[in-house]
């Protein structure tokens, strides 16, 4: 069969590897809507965009319809990589920087109009498994398998400090982390524009405690039945 799968939750909860092996494990896509946004914040960033936290939207809104994302599959990892403009930013988009500036540029609403437009429009191809925020509420409501995945803050933050640190970032503290992940929870359930909510629909996972291999058991099933 082929459907659209939407994965949901909050930030550094697993959605993301969970998707990319879920996919992988049906024959699917995987689509990182998160990716998008952050390859946003990192033009915003480039082209001096950012007053400190304060983004400028009126110079951002000139310059919106230049900023075009893409994936690409790297053939040996053979996961997608985010391109911006036609460069791989896959691993710029990854930085504490972004992550703490990402959640000011997808709060603007004509930054998540041209993003759900272009993500509806991936989503023509089905068999796809999107991850984000408002997949199953905004991007495709008629989605016919969601999850909404959740995890304690003190789990995610560990999790997405073992992922620093794994990439050679030996700076940033659990704290800070922490902090990261507290202040942008608040930020994506509080915006006025589409905030993070879980669509009524939603199969709810808490992965705070099941191994990978739990989870994906678990996915499966829902997927199966
Ligand atoms: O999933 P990830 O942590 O990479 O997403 C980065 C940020 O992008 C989130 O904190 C959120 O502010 C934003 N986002 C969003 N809607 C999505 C996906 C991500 O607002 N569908």
């Amino acid at each position: 069969k082929t459907i659209t799968i939407a994965i949901d939750g909050f930030s550094s909860c697993g959605k993301s590897t969970m998707a990319k092996d879920l996919a992988k494990q049906i024959g699917y896509i995987y689509i990182d809507s998160g990716a998008m946004y952050r390859a946003i914040t990192l033009y915003c960033i480039q082209n001096n965009l950012f007053d400190g936290d304060v983004l400028n939207e009126e110079k951002l809104s000139q310059h919106i319809k230049d900023i075009h994302i893409s994936f690409k599959l790297n053939k040996e990892t053979a996961t997608p990589e985010t391109y911006l403009n036609g460069v791989n930013v896959e691993k710029e988009i990854r930085t504490m920087e972004v992550s703490n500036k990402v959640s000011y540029a997808s709060a603007v609403g004509f930054v998540r109009r041209a993003m759900v437009l272009q993500q509806q429009e991936m989503g023509k191809m089905k068999g796809i498994v999107m991850d984000g925020r408002d997949i199953g509420t905004v991007v495709f409501p008629d989605a016919e398998l969601k999850f909404f995945v959740t995890a304690s803050p003190d789990i995610r933050a560990q999790r997405r400090l073992d992922e620093l640190h794994a990439k050679g970032d030996t700076e940033t503290t659990f704290n800070e982390v922490l902090d990261n992940i507290r202040q942008r929870d608040y930020i994506d359930q509080h915006r006025e524009e589409s905030p993070l909510t879980q669509a009524g629909d939603a199969l709810v996972l808490d992965n705070s405690t099941l191994t990978k291999e739990q989870q994906m058991q678990w996915l499966l099933d829902k997927f199966n039945h």
